[in-house]
């Protein structure tokens, strides 16, 4: 009898990089795709990236992408000398959630291995892929490279629309059973800090496995993880993957405390209230949103956020985009309020809002331009000019717009995990000086974790009771067994 094989790609010991082979007869699945952001920031960094040149080089040569043969894109393999199999390895790969670190490698994956996920992570994915400037981020579809297509009288490089291709995806409905091959897969929602995460139950002859990818039971929707548990222990599981970021922690807090404390911070206030929280964490987007409308306020989010929103605008959980402010910021030229001039033959300098709005568009991509029609579209002399009237969404890059909103005093709330690492205490640095400029100081810390703590972890495991655990996402796997 054929039995459950598995190997871990990526994700023991540290925290994310997930990669889990898992194969029974002749099926293959991989358990998330993900980026070790510890391995890359090991060997790279803003300036120094792996080259697209290079495709699939860079990143085998320090292991960030497994020595597997028949998972990576044509283009790439034929590029780089690589052995392209007819028939892939893989018969699916199985996301539990777009963050990062479980979902950002699928870029290099060849386009027939089917991709498994939730409506919500598909989405994210694609969010990511349309609003990302970075290089290695076609998730959901394909644009071949290094090719060169005829034209009239010689040749030229294959780009744009002509080169694209989508990716093959199955979107999974929440606890609905789906056949690959010798297996049947079934995803089930958890909470966690972005929406659409699930954890995965395979089932096999020869024994089922649980995978709970990223949870936690505190958050908006703590009731799901609670039913993940009991549908895992009803599968009486072989084997058992499960994330232990917070295995050394036992304390929580819940996103109702968050949203109480941040509420009371912002009531002392008359002033501006900048918060920083992550930008695809929607359930904390509604947090600030629930209390800029107990606090008559507006929420204002960037650009990016207003995208993600108007893609999850038939989802009833989250706010309509016509419920919060627009930021547009000034790109460019920056020519969208009447403060700054540009020269126009004919008529000599001119505010810039003069202008045909055609040409102040001009500074930003395709889809940033449609937010421009919004009637609730905010520039920053808006709230320099009623900064009471928001509380403003504003990321460590976005510090510059505080030059042009003049902020006279106000609050700042850091909602997101605190710097831990050298490089985010480098930034905390550079951050602190921007907010003691504009009398922000000082940062209110107030956030609740993605991650269940070491004591609900355990318990779950308590409950599902599998013949082997195998601890993954986690800096301390001993503790799982203390
Ligand atoms: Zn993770
Ligand atoms: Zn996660």
């Amino acid at each position: 009898m054929s039995s459950l094989k598995f190997s871990i790609l990526g994700g023991q010991n540290e925290i994310g990089g997930n990669k889990i082979l898992l194969e029974y007869k002749t099926t293959k699945l991989m358990l998330d795709f993900g980026l070790s952001f510890s391995t890359y920031k090991k060997y790279f960094a803003e300036f120094l990236q792996p080259r697209k040149c290079n495709a699939l080089l860079d990143w085998l040569e320090f292991g960030l992408l497994p020595q597997l043969n028949g998972i990576y894109r044509k283009d790439y393999c034929f590029h780089c000398n690589l052995k392209y199999p007819e028939k892939p390895f893989l018969d699916a790969v199985l996301l539990t959630h777009a963050h990062i670190d479980h979902s950002a490698l699928i870029h290099f994956l060849r386009k027939d291995i089917p991709i498994l996920c939730t409506q919500e992570t598909f989405l994210i994915l694609k969010a990511l892929e349309e609003t990302s400037t970075q290089t290695f981020m076609e998730l959901t579809n394909l644009k071949k490279e290094f090719h060169l297509i005829r034209t009239k009288k010689s040749y030229k490089r294959l780009q744009g629309e002509e080169a694209k291709s989508p990716r093959k995806f199955l979107i999974l409905k929440p606890y609905k059973k789906y056949q690959v091959k010798d297996m049947e897969i079934q995803a089930l929602p958890v909470d966690h800090s972005l929406p659409g995460a699930c954890a995965f139950i395979i089932y096999t002859d020869a024994g089922n496995v649980v995978y709970t990818g990223d949870l936690r039971f505190h958050g908006r929707r703590g009731e799901l993880t609670k039913k993940f548990v009991e549908r895992a222990k009803q599968a009486n599981p072989k084997l058992m993957f499960c994330e232990g970021t917070r295995i050394n922690e036992n304390r929580n807090i819940t996103e109702e405390e968050v949203e109480r404390e941040c509420e009371r911070i912002i009531s002392n206030t008359k002033n501006l209230v900048v918060v920083n929280y992550p930008l695809r964490d929607l359930d904390r987007l509604l947090t600030f949103f629930h209390i800029a409308k107990k606090s008559e306020r507006k929420l204002v989010v960037n650009l990016k956020q207003a995208y993600l929103l108007k893609l999850f605008e038939n989802f009833k959980n989250y706010p309509k985009l016509e419920e919060v402010a627009v930021y547009i910021d000034r790109k460019g030229w920056g020519l969208i309020s009447d403060e700054f001039w540009v020269f126009l033959e004919g008529r000599g300098w001119i505010k810039g809002n003069e202008l045909d709005e055609k040409q102040i568009k001009q500074d930003y991509y395709k889809w940033e331009r449609e937010f421009f029609e919004l009637e609730n579209r905010v520039t920053y002399k808006d709230i320099r000019e009623n900064p009471g009237d928001f509380i403003l969404r504003c990321d460590n890059f976005e510090l510059n717009e505080l030059i042009d909103i003049k902020p006279k005093g106000g609050v700042y709330i850091r909602s997101m995990t605190e710097p831990f690492s050298d490089d985010m205490l480098i930034e905390e640095r550079r951050v602190r000086n921007w907010l003691k400029h504009f009398n922000l100081l000082p940062i209110h810390q107030i956030h609740a974790s993605g991650h269940a703590n070491g004591i609900e972890i355990k318990g779950a495991i308590g409950e599902i009771q599998p013949e082997k655990l195998i601890p993954i996402h986690t800096e301390h796997p001993e503790l799982f067994f203390q």
